[in-house]
């Protein structure tokens, strides 16, 4: 029997915009060449049927993984011997820009104050109750957006989430229950003397016991982002401490002496499940709620590995067969910013900047994704990916500088980098089954033998096009 699992389906609207049934990649070559279709998206690949308005479609569930820094997302369709993935997207996140930028933007303000240069009076009320963190509400919010955007463009009846209630007190010891829960692990106990009885009054890098004070040091430097957690502080002598300064265990040469484990990604993971469990319920769709324990059951029972898009296709109930093809490439999507809302751009010392930002340049924004061929020059070929504006008139693509004139708009910036791969994110999870051959790749990205890229590109098309292929 033909594997019709092995490439992600195209996806389809009708005439009036209307969901249809994804189709086969083969068969929307066949609807591109006959007219029957034309293209409304190249990324993800979203094809519009130019002469149906009434088509029938079946019931199709949209499967979800929520996380805090990606989100798997696939679109199953129900058969009798189970569920089969159609389709498949590791959503990737900004979380961590958008701490390291206000964390950024915090050290420019509190330097200013100091400073006594343009004054800035404290903001007393930034923290308001009952708001989410902007990573996590970014997170939640880019979530959303693609579950609007998948329910668009394929029928989807019914929806399956992964909610998942991480105990962080049984995280950090097993055995805790009862009221042990209220009272945690310092009550009745000062915390220097839980941890001078935990390190037996010694210093934990020279382990002498008289040189000195002994003083409470942070493992991971609050500089670095370290926080004040019992699992971050140890006890250190004067002299210690004082040499350690911002520098981390590793670089000290005690490598051993590691902070426990953040709970940080647990509690955003908690927390966004929660709303975006909340946004679900609102629709008019069917939610299948799944926990953490089953999916994992389910993923292993079957024999898959792990990622984010696999997590997602065995969530709940309706995980227990799933049919997927592990080689199957999913679309890995990058969220990026679409502004810079920054008012004055600041130098290495937080002083305003003068040049101004350029925002579009001959009709081009940073983040439109082009197809520039070069004829001449160092950089010659087809290129193909976002751009980075620069003033100029040659926009960056990857390493490589492309004159404006050369690029042609394949897709406008949404906000979003797009890659058409089989290979998994993080390259450690599992690298055996992977294919990195050139060939392969260009197969995958619809692209002939000569005409591939010549940059490292962020995207693929996936049925061929005239515009690209040549064909
Ligand atoms: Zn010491």
């Amino acid at each position: 029997m033909k594997d019709r699992t092995k490439f992600p389906r195209v996806l389809v609207v009708t005439q009036d915009r209307r969901p249809a049934m994804p189709c086969s990649p083969a068969r929307a070559r066949q609807l591109l060449a006959s007219g029957q279709a034309r293209i409304l998206r190249r990324l993800p690949f979203v094809i519009a049927l130019t002469n149906r308005v009434d088509v029938e479609t079946q019931a199709l569930r949209l499967k979800m993984d929520p996380g805090a820094s990606e989100t798997g997302l696939v679109l199953t369709a129900a058969k009798n011997d189970g569920e089969h993935v159609i389709w498949g997207a590791n959503l990737r996140h900004r979380s961590n820009q958008i701490r390291r930028g206000l964390y950024k933007r915090r050290l420019c303000r509190n330097n200013r104050r100091r400073r006594k240069t343009r004054f800035r009076p404290q903001r007393c009320l930034r923290q308001r109750k009952g708001k989410l963190s902007p990573s996590l509400r970014s997170a939640l919010d880019r979530t959303w957006t693609w579950v609007q955007r998948l329910r668009r463009w394929s029928p989807v009846t019914g929806v399956s989430v992964e909610v998942v209630r991480i105990d962080l007190q049984r995280m950090q010891d097993p055995d805790v229950q009862g009221c042990d829960y209220q009272r945690g692990p310092l009550v009745g106990v000062r915390l220097r003397d839980h941890l001078l009885h935990k390190h037996d009054r010694q210093c934990a890098y020279c382990s002498e016991k008289r040189r000195g004070r002994l003083e409470i040091d942070h493992i991971s430097p609050v500089a670095r982002g370290g926080t004040d957690r019992l699992n971050n502080l140890v006890i250190a002598c004067e002299p210690c401490n004082r040499s350690k300064g911002a520098k981390s265990t590793t670089e000290i040469g005690h490598p051993h002496i590691q902070a426990g484990k953040s709970l940080r990604h647990a509690t955003a993971t908690n927390i966004m499940c929660v709303h975006l469990l909340r946004r679900l319920e609102c629709l008019d769709l069917e939610v299948e709620v799944g926990n953490g324990a089953e999916t994992h059951t389910n993923r292993g029972l079957q024999g898959y590995r792990k990622d984010h898009w696999i997590d997602a296709a065995c969530v709940g109930r309706s995980g227990r067969k799933v049919w997927l093809e592990l080689r199957m490439p999913v679309w890995h999507i990058t969220s990026f910013r679409r502004h810079l809302r920054r008012v004055h751009l600041s130098d290495a010392y937080g002083f305003p900047r003068q040049n101004g930002r350029v925002s579009q340049v001959h009709g081009f924004r940073t983040g439109d994704v082009v197809v520039a061929v070069v004829r001449r020059g160092k950089h010659r070929g087809i290129h193909l990916g976002r751009i980075a504006l620069r003033a100029s008139g040659w926009f960056q693509i990857g390493s490589a500088a492309v004159p404006w004139k050369c690029c042609r708009v394949v897709q406008r910036n949404d906000g979003y980098g797009y890659a058409l791969q089989n290979l998994p994110y993080h390259p450690k999870v599992d690298a055996r089954n992977q294919s990195t051959r050139p060939s392969h790749q260009r197969k995958l990205m619809g692209l002939r033998g000569a005409e591939r890229p010549q940059t490292h590109s962020e995207m693929a098309l996936p049925v061929s096009d005239p515009a690209i292929s040549g064909s």
